[in-house]
């Protein structure tokens, strides 16, 4: 069974890495686990505490169906920086319009593309507010539509290379600091176009899960952030909600000020 994205064991090896450093003393070196951004982040200016963002007035209303209700917040893991929580709403999200010039074919596919996008976006939009942005450079969230890059990286448990093919989607993340100084953060997904539409929209509902601060996945098949892919519909679970809501009662670096 194909796994659904492979953001994770890249996060994994990415993590340790940026572990190494700092438990090397070089912490001067971990700029590089801020490389992005108009203003280059300086950790000798010293990082926000940890602390937490008041909950989100969708989330906050938000309840389980029972106490019993399930969630998958074992399976989340902090970023260098805490969770990965947005702090300003709405969240932008970017997606490409149509390309012009395009075969009747190209536009079927194209559509087919947009409109699973767009669904993904609605559904997540009960639970957080999200809103449709055309700078690309300036949104939260950027839905590019094209496969993951290919890359080669080194498995750092068997010091193997792992060549990775044929994936349909990947998320990513990375920090910069705003014109605040408060530190943030971006996402971006890889969404393929070569995919069916209802494995289309599976996967972007699974993706946008990611890039909302659902970093992990559930074993359980009816949540959409469910590890492997499926050619069932299930939509947004009850646990997907109810761990997402989990996440965003964490603390976090983003969102907050320089000290
Ligand atoms: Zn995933």
């Amino acid at each position: 069974m194909q796994l659904f994205c492979y953001a994770w064991r890249r996060y994994r090896i990415w993590w340790r890495f940026c572990l190494g450093l700092l438990w090397g003393g070089a912490i001067a070196l971990c700029l590089n686990i801020i490389p992005v951004g108009q203003v280059p982040l300086s950790l000798a200016d010293g990082l926000p505490a940890l602390a937490t963002h008041p909950l989100p007035g969708t989330l906050e209303q938000w309840q389980p169906a029972s106490k019993d209700t399930r969630d998958y917040f074992t399976e989340i893991k902090a970023s260098p920086l805490g969770y990965l929580i947005w702090s300003e709403f709405p969240v932008t999200v970017f997606y490409p319009e149509l390309e012009p010039y395009l075969s009747p074919n190209q536009v079927q596919q194209q559509t087919k593309w947009q409109n699973a996008v767009q669904q993904a976006i609605a559904a997540w939009s009960v639970y957080l507010p999200i809103q449709k942005t055309s700078d690309q450079e300036n949104a939260d969230i950027v839905i590019l539509r094209e496969s993951p890059p290919l890359q080669i990286t080194v498995n750092a448990e068997t010091g193997e290379r792992d060549y990775s093919f044929g994936r349909n989607a990947e998320t990513r993340y990375r920090f910069y600091l705003d014109e605040q100084q408060h530190v943030r953060h971006r996402m971006t997904i890889y969404l393929s176009p070569h995919q069916r539409a209802i494995a289309t929209l599976n996967t972007a509902r699974h993706e946008f899960g990611h890039a909302l601060g659902i970093w992990g996945h559930s074993n359980n098949s009816k949540d959409a952030l469910f590890v492997h892919q499926t050619a069932e519909n299930y939509g947004i679970s009850e646990a997907d909600i109810n761990t997402l809501k989990k996440i965003y009662q964490q603390s976090t670096k983003l969102g907050w000020p320089l000290p």
